[in-house]
């Protein structure tokens, strides 16, 4: 396996990083790649404004999202107490992948100083050095000066890559764009909706007055980066059902982007939520983080984002469901159920169901889950066995 390995502040990661990334493993055929965040580079003090590590870590797990499974991130060099230096972290990962071919991926300015890093033969012994230009002009001759030299010096083995989508841009310009309300663009959507969300880098987002827009990249720094398709699954599917039955549209889009937006947590975090926010939750839920989530979620949504009764009831029920559900609260349970994402056996005749009729959909979603854990073995909640029968109740009256 060839595994690509890209070290980096990443004060924020931002697009130039990733374009480089898929050049390099399109050009070599990289099977893995390993984003490592740097604790403390030899070659540079961090800025007074820089965030902390683990918001350097949240960014670039969120990052992965654009480059899709193959990518990675390592915390190992801020495990590492003192000076990150590369050599040490090579030395670590060729002891926890001995029989892997390694690649040290390299901007132009890491690449053409490379000989004054720290233990550069042990860097070359260790792993290829795959340099990636970051500027629009040419650098071949430079490159080639430099690659001549490597390979004398130390033996290294070094491929030298054209990044055909290069984006000419640093960490610092982004940290200054943004602190002027600019440079989005040079992020992806996560990285930015969690830049604005904890108001690093001196931006100042007013998260309590958001447009979905301005919300949804947001919305997505919440969570896992293989949880958001499902996420804006789950608004498409809100959207289409919320205008068939006449819920308010732009509630269904907020409701279905925050539905998740404590599901990442574990149970301990979960259960420090529930006391921060003064929710009481039953026996059942304290040991079924799916239940938790629904409750926690709602509160965040409250606290953060300032969203009404509405929205919160719509992200509190959706995963119980309870007797006599507003059209919002229906909406999200089965937008939820049925976006498009979505495969399980019968998902289809759900999906024709709730397109049908509102109730039937719902009645049928609910029936299916409870004999989806009964089979399984799992206790289901007395909420939704209450919205079933208060569905079939009305159905039969
Ligand atoms: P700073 O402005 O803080 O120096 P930076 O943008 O150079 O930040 P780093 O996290 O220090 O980002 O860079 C990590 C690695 O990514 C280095 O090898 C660097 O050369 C490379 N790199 C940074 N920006 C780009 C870019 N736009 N294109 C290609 N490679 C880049």
């Amino acid at each position: 396996m060839k595994i690509g390995i890209y070290g980096g502040t990443f004060d924020p990661i931002h697009r130039g990083h990733l374009t480089a990334a898929k050049a390099v493993r399109d050009a070599l055929g990289l099977n893995k790649l390993l984003l490592v965040v740097d604790s403390i580079p030899p070659h540079k003090e961090l800025p007074a404004d820089s965030a902390g590590n683990e918001d350097r870590l949240a960014m670039t797990e969120l990052a992965t999202a654009e480059l899709g499974k193959w990518a990675e991130v390592s915390d190992i060099e801020l495990r590492r107490q003192g000076k990150s230096y590369t050599s040490d972290t090579l030395r670590q990962l060729k002891a926890m992948y001995p029989d892997d071919e390694l690649w040290l991926i390299v901007g132009s300015d890491m690449f053409l100083s490379f000989h004054t890093w720290h233990e550069p033969e042990v860097i070359a012994s260790l792993a290829g050095i795959a340099a990636v230009s970051r500027l629009e002009e040419n650098e071949d001759d430079a490159f080639a000066a430099q690659k001549k030299y490597l390979e004398a010096a130390y033996g290294a083995h070094i491929v030298t890559v054209q990044n055909p989508n290069v984006i000419e841009v640093s960490s610092t310009e982004v940290r200054e764009a943004l602190s002027r309300g600019e440079g989005r663009a040079y992020l992806s959507d996560a990285v930015y909706g969690y830049i604005a969300r904890k108001h690093l880098y001196g931006t100042h987002a007013e998260l309590k007055h958001l447009t979905v827009d301005e919300l949804r990249p947001i919305a997505m720094s919440f969570l896992k980066p293989k949880r958001m398709p499902h996420v804006l699954g789950t608004e498409q599917e809100a959207i289409r059902l919320a205008r068939q039955y006449g819920a308010d549209v732009t509630k269904a889009q907020i409701a279905a982007l925050l539905h998740d937006c404590t599901k990442k947590l574990n149970r301990d975090e979960q259960l420090a939520l529930c006391a921060h926010y003064g929710i009481v939750p039953d026996p059942l839920e304290r040991q079924t983080l799916k239940l938790l989530h629904a409750k926690t979620g709602a509160a965040v949504a409250r606290d953060l984002f300032g969203v009404d009764d509405d929205i919160y009831n719509a992200i509190y029920w959706h995963t119980t469901g309870k007797a006599d559900m507003t059209v919002l609260e229906k909406v999200i349970y089965m937008a939820d159920y049925v976006e498009p994402n979505r495969v399980f056996d019968g998902v289809d005749d759900l999906r024709d169901a709730v397109h049908t009729d509102l109730d039937m959909g719902l009645l049928m979603g609910l029936q299916d889950s409870i004999e989806e854990m009964t089979e399984r073995g799992n206790p289901v909640h007395y909420r939704t066995v209450e919205a079933k029968e208060y569905l079939e109740n009305r159905e039969d009256a």
